[in-house]
């Protein structure tokens, strides 16, 4: 099984975008996680183990489109719940 989530991720400037992001649950199988950013320019990757959220942004150094700021972005209201 794979489980796809989708978060809010806002930049300090106040633009928005998602960030997605697949994990593999599956019972004794490698543990790894997926992310992809839309919204901003930002690189996804694939990491064995799990990160926050905002961890996971941090890797992605994202890179607003409407002020230029790079790395200023966090996720959204919704917060990624447990590890
Ligand atoms: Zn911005």
């Amino acid at each position: 099984m794979t489980t796809h989530w989708k978060e809010p991720a806002v930049c300090e400037c106040g633009h928005t975008g998602v960030v997605h992001w697949a994990e593999n649950d599956q019972p004794f199988s490698r543990q790894w996680e997926r992310y992809s950013i839309e919204g901003f320019d930002g690189q996804g990757f694939e990491i064995a183990g799990t990160l926050t959220l905002d961890e996971a942004l941090a890797q992605m150094n994202p890179v607003c489109p409407a002020c230029g700021a790079r790395a200023k972005v966090r996720a959204g209201p919704h917060k990624k719940v447990g590890r």
